[in-house]
């Protein structure tokens, strides 16, 4: 079913981390403090060339083929877009999501279907397939290979047709489950139910 709203991979990552995030951004915006993480933002197109331009494409164990770097993704389809970090289209013509994280662990359930939701757009922008994508952990420099299955792709629609039920109903969504994200999220004075 074809969603009604535009919503972007960013959307779909603030849910994930809590759904009242989303709520706040889009249903009811609010004046909120602006914190550390928010301020860092997304990586420079000069940091990801920094970061990708040097490691050759044999460390993700293909033999050749090109890189597009911070490439913006729409798609009407969808009604989804996301810039993505980078993409490779292998000697082989298979193209295949890069998602650079600032983790210290290995990718979250929530990097993962973020990684698969940039393999939907590539899917719906260049008529192809996308079977897999790398998640590359900034600070260890480590390369995490990710199978984006079927199921992964179900997730990933659920998941938006959730974002836009909430929008539309313009339910308040359940508070996050872990009070640790509270602590730190930019929205704590709006979520008096939680403290
Ligand atoms: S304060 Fe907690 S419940 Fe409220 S939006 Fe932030 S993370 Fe979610």
């Amino acid at each position: 079913m074809m969603s009604r709203i535009w919503l972007t991979v960013n959307d779909l990552k603030q849910y994930l981390y809590c759904p009242r995030v989303v709520y706040y951004y889009t249903v009811v915006p609010v004046d909120r403090q602006v914190t550390y993480k928010m301020k860092r933002g997304q990586l420079s197109q000069e940091e990801l060339e920094r970061l990708e331009v040097r490691r050759k494409l044999s460390k993700y164990g293909l033999t050749g083929g090109e890189r597009k770097i911070n490439l913006s993704l729409f798609s009407k389809e969808l009604r989804l877009s996301g810039k993505l970090d980078c993409m490779i289209i292998s000697s082989e013509s298979e193209y295949i999501p890069v998602d650079f994280k600032d983790t210290l662990s290995r990718p979250h359930a929530n990097h993962v279907i973020q990684l698969a939701a940039y393999g939907l757009l590539i899917e719906s922008h260049y008529v192809t397939n996308v079977e897999r994508g790398f998640i590359y952990a900034i600070p260890s420099k480590t390369i995490y290979p990710v199978e984006i299955t079927a199921k992964l792709k179900d997730d990933v629609n659920n998941i938006l047709q959730k974002i836009e039920k909430m929008i539309i109903i313009q339910d308040i969504p359940e508070k996050s489950g872990n009070q640790n994200k509270c602590q730190d999220c930019e929205f704590r004075n709006f979520c008096g139910d939680v403290f």
